[in-house]
C-alpha cells in the first residue's frame, strides 16, 4: 500500500469510503463557528505566589468544562499564564471567574475578537515554571515587582524611544521573544534576539551572549525590553536584575497592548505581530518585517508557514506566489519528501500526518513512531544548506551570520509549537 494517499501527489483520488468519515471527522472536530455566535481571543497572566497548584488548577478544570473555550492555560507556584478564545460570552466568564479569585485579585485581560476558533483544544496544565528558561525560573523572585523593571505605558514608551532619540543616543531595544517572532514584526531599532528560542536564552553564563546590545549599554543608560503580552519580561527583567541592570523598563501589556493603544505606526513598529495561536499574526495586512525565505519578496498576509514535509516542519515566512511554487515547501528537497501534507489554502496549521493516509501507515504514524528519528534525520541533512542560505542572505544585507545551533532551534521550535502534541507549551508573553 502506498504511504502517502494519492491526492497529496496531486493526482485525483477514488473518493474511498474510509477516506470521507475521516474528512468528516475531521470538519467536525474543527468546526470553527457556530453561527450567529461572537468569538474573541481572551490573554493574561498573573504573577504570585500559590499554594497549592493541583487544587487551584482542579478549580479552573472545573469550570471550564461547561464553558465552550480552548487554548492554553498554565499555573504554577508562580501564578497563571493563559491563552484561550472561544464563545465571547464564555472566554469573558473565564476572565472573570480567575480575576474573582482571591490570589488573582488586580488581574488584567486583553480581549480580542476573532472569526471563530482560534486554538485546537483545551488544556490546563500544572506546570513548573510558566515560561520555560534555560536553569528554570523557580529560583528567581518573579512574584516580587520591586525585583523587575519598571512598566512603562504604551504612551510613555514611545516618548521615551522618542527623546532617547531626540538626545542623539540610541536607545537599547531588547526584544525578548523568539527570533521567528521578530521576522514577522518588530520595534524598529531592535536587533534579532540572538536566539531563536526565547527559553533558550542563556542565563547560566554571561549577559552579553544573550543579548549583545548590553554588553553594549553605558552606565545608567535605560535598557527598553518588550515581548507580545509582558510575561517574558517581567521574569527576563527579574534575572537581569540579579545581574547588576537597574536602568530596566518594560512595555506595560506588551507589544499587543502597544498597538491597541498608540497603533501600528510605520515609524514605530514594522510588520505584524506574530501570535500563538491558529491566527499565527495579526495586523497582518502589512507585509512581514523580513521578507520571504525563498524570494525576499514582501510577504503579505504578513504569517508563517510550516513546511508542508512532515519530517521537516520548518516554520519559517512564505510569499503566496512560493507557497504555490514550492507547494508550502521549505525546498526542492521537501517537495520530493515521501511524507508531504496538502497545501493550505488559508495558512493555520496541519492536522497530524496520519489524518492524511490510510492503511497501515495511518496506525504507525498515529503511534507518532519513528517520527523524532526521521526529523531528527531530516533536519540534520538540510540544517548546513539551510544555514548557508540564511548566512549567505545575511551577508548580502551586512549583517553577521547566526550560528548553527541556531537552525537547528528554529527547526525544533516550529515542531514544537506547530504539530507535535506536547504543542502547549507556555512560550508567551
Ligand atoms: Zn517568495
Ligand atoms: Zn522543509
Amino acid at each position: 500500500m502506498r504511504a502517502i494517499a494519492p491526492h497529496l501527489r496531486g493526482r485525483p483520488c477514488a473518493p474511498g469510503k474510509r477516506r470521507e468519515e475521516k474528512k468528516c471527522a475531521r470538519n467536525l472536530r474543527n468546526r470553527c463557528k457556530e453561527e450567529g455566535e461572537d468569538y474573541a481571543v481572551v490573554n493574561f497572566y498573573h504573577l504570585v505566589d500559590l499554594e497549592d497548584v493541583s487544587q487551584e488548577a482542579e478549580l479552573h478544570r472545573r469550570f471550564c468544562s461547561e464553558k465552550d473555550i480552548r487554548g492554553r492555560i498554565y499555573i504554577s507556584s508562580q501564578g497563571i499564564n493563559a491563552q484561550f478564545g472561544g464563545k465571547k460570552e464564555d472566554a469573558l466568564a473565564y476572565a472573570d471567574f480567575v480575576e474573582g479569585r482571591p490570589a488573582f485579585r488586580g488581574l488584567r485581560y486583553s480581549v480580542e475578537d476573532c472569526e471563530g476558533h482560534a486554538f485546537p483544544r483545551l488544556a490546563i496544565r500544572e506546570k513548573q515554571w510558566l515560561i520555560p528558561l534555560q536553569g528554570g525560573t523557580v529560583d528567581l523572585p518573579v512574584t516580587d515587582p520591586s525585583c523587575r523593571a519598571t512598566p512603562l505605558s504604551p504612551a510613555e514608551w514611545k516618548k521615551m524611544i522618542q527623546r532617547q532619540e531626540q538626545e542623539g543616543s540610541k536607545p537599547i531595544l531588547l526584544d525578548v521573544r523568539n527570533g521567528y517572532e521578530w521576522d514577522a514584526g518588530h520595534f524598529r531599532g531592535a536587533s534579532r534576539p540572538p536566539v531563536d528560542v526565547f527559553r533558550e536564552t542563556p542565563t547560566t553564563r554571561g549577559v552579553e551572549e544573550a543579548f549583545p546590545e548590553l554588553k553594549e549599554a553605558e552606565e545608567g543608560q535605560p535598557i527598553l525590553m518588550y515581548c507580545t503580552g509582558g510575561i517574558r519580561c517581567d521574569i527576563y527583567s527579574t534575572w537581569l536584575k540579579q545581574q547588576g541592570f537597574d536602568q530596566l523598563y518594560t512595555l506595560e501589556g506588551g507589544i499587543a497592548n502597544y498597538l491597541r493603544s498608540e497603533g501600528d505606526d510605520e515609524e514605530v513598529w514594522k510588520g505584524s505581530l506574530y501570535v500563538f495561536d491558529q491566527r499565527l499574526a495579526t495586523y497582518r495586512d502589512k507585509p512581514a518585517a523580513t521578507g520571504c525565505y525563498h524570494c525576499g519578496g514582501p510577504v503579505v498576509p504578513a504569517a508563517h508557514i510550516n513546511c508542508a514535509n512532515a519530517d521537516c516542519n520548518w516554520h519559517f515566512l512564505c510569499c503566496e506566489a512560493c507557497r504555490e511554487k514550492f507547494r508550502s515547501c521549505c525546498s526542492t528537497e521537501c517537495m520530493h519528501a515521501d511524507r508531504l501534507r496538502p497545501v493550505l489554502e488559508r495558512g493555520g496549521r496541519y492536522e497530524r500526518m496520519h489524518e492524511y493516509v490510510d492503511g497501515s501507515d495511518e496506525e504507525r504514524w498515529q503511534r507518532g513512531e519513528g517520527t523524532r528519528r526521521r526529523r531528527r534525520q531530516w533536519r540534520a541533512r538540510l540544517r548546513l544548506r539551510r544555514a548557508e542560505k540564511v548566512a549567505s542572505k545575511l551577508r548580502g544585507l551586512g549583517l553577521s551570520s547566526p550560528s548553527s545551533t541556531n537552525e537547528e532551534s528554529a527547526a525544533s521550535a516550529s515542531t514544537d509549537e506547530m504539530e507535535s502534541a506536547s504543542a502547549a507549551r507556555t512560550r508567551h508573553g
